[in-house]
């Protein structure tokens, strides 16, 4: 994998081939982004960039000694540093220092999730940042800059990944996982722009299942009030549930596949024949937005607090009916 291999940002891509051509990379390189945003595909192929014996346009040659050492995973001069447990602790830095001390060559540091340093950590790669040896580059990755020292961060060039576009992701699964395009359009939608959740989706066994099981209770939230008892004992189902998260999140998918035909179309909201549909007008669509609303609030609680699961779930089901009956006046 090389520069011009990755899909979409381009911005990045003309940045640091054009830095790495004129041999004007900053001695310590910072990508950002969101989980599943590409950072580490981005800074493997800047390590591999800088590290090619025979770089073309700035972008690793793919088959040079070094570009195959590299890709075959035992690159001398290549130095990977993530957490151990839940921190990088300051001898995984300190280890690596006299390797960075060694004449000759180019070397690079991938150091994923560097937010995850402890201030020891942080304080021993300051020290090696302050005064570089030549030829040594360190590539950080993080989802959140304000977490590492400010006396790092200054010392970084930093760049943000931004999420890839629906289709560029569509490409992507179409291309790497065989899927059909209609799947990987979907998939494309709930990946919200991030190509390594669009991948976990994409070999994810029981997204099918999953998907067919948050229709269903769409379809019966949408489709009429359902008895107290019911309801409290599909909110304790629920609960029960380990992939309760993104169980919701195709829950909120398929409420918003209603509101989006809703627009769409002038036709009543036909959820299912026979029952009684949404009533057409505003209400239905705002009522719509209102219940996906309240499901972003209950994820948000989830993951934020520590809930009791069932009583939140509860308490989700039950506003949600009344939003919907109130709808159907
Ligand atoms: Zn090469």
């Amino acid at each position: 994998m090389n520069f011009k291999t990755l899909t979409g940002q381009d911005a990045l891509r003309r940045s640091l081939t054009r830095l790495v051509a004129a041999d004007r990379l900053s001695h310590a390189v910072l990508l950002t982004g969101p989980a599943g945003s590409g950072k580490q595909s981005w800074g493997r192929a800047l390590a591999r960039a800088v590290l090619c014996r025979e770089p073309a346009g700035g972008d690793a040659c793919l088959k040079c000694i070094s570009c195959r050492q590299f890709g075959s995973g035992n690159h001398p001069d290549y130095f990977f540093v993530e957490p151990d447990g839940r921190n990088i602790k300051i001898d995984q830095v300190r280890s690596l220092r006299p390797a960075f001390h060694l004449l000759g060559g180019k070397k690079v540091c991938l150091i994923r999730q560097a937010e995850a340093m402890t201030a020891e950590a942080s304080s021993s790669l300051l020290k090696v940042l302050e005064e570089p040896p030549e030829g040594l580059y360190f590539i950080l990755l993080a989802e959140q800059a304000q977490l590492l020292f400010e006396t790092i961060l200054s010392r970084c060039q930093h760049y943000h990944l931004q999420p890839l576009s629906r289709t560029e992701i569509q490409g992507l699964l179409m291309e790497a996982k065989s899927l059909s395009s209609e799947k990987a359009a979907m998939l494309a939608r709930l990946s919200r722009g991030m190509p390594g959740r669009a991948y976990e989706l994409a070999e994810d066994e029981q997204f099918d299942s999953r998907f067919e099981e948050a229709e269903t209770l769409a379809l019966s939230l949408l489709s009429g009030p359902d008895s107290a008892y019911h309801l409290l004992s599909k909110a304790a189902e629920l609960a029960e549930r380990e992939d309760l998260l993104p169980f919701l999140d195709l829950l909120c998918f398929s409420l918003r596949d209603c509101l989006v035909m809703h627009y769409c179309s002038n036709d009543r909201l036909l959820i299912d024949p026979g029952r009684p549909a949404l009533r057409q007008g505003e209400t239905a669509a705002e009522g719509l937005e209102n219940i996906i609303g309240l499901i972003n609030n209950t994820v948000h609680e989830l993951t934020a607090t520590n809930v009791n699961r069932r009583l939140l779930l509860e308490k989700m089901l039950i506003l949600m009916q009344r939003r919907f009956a109130a709808c159907r006046k």
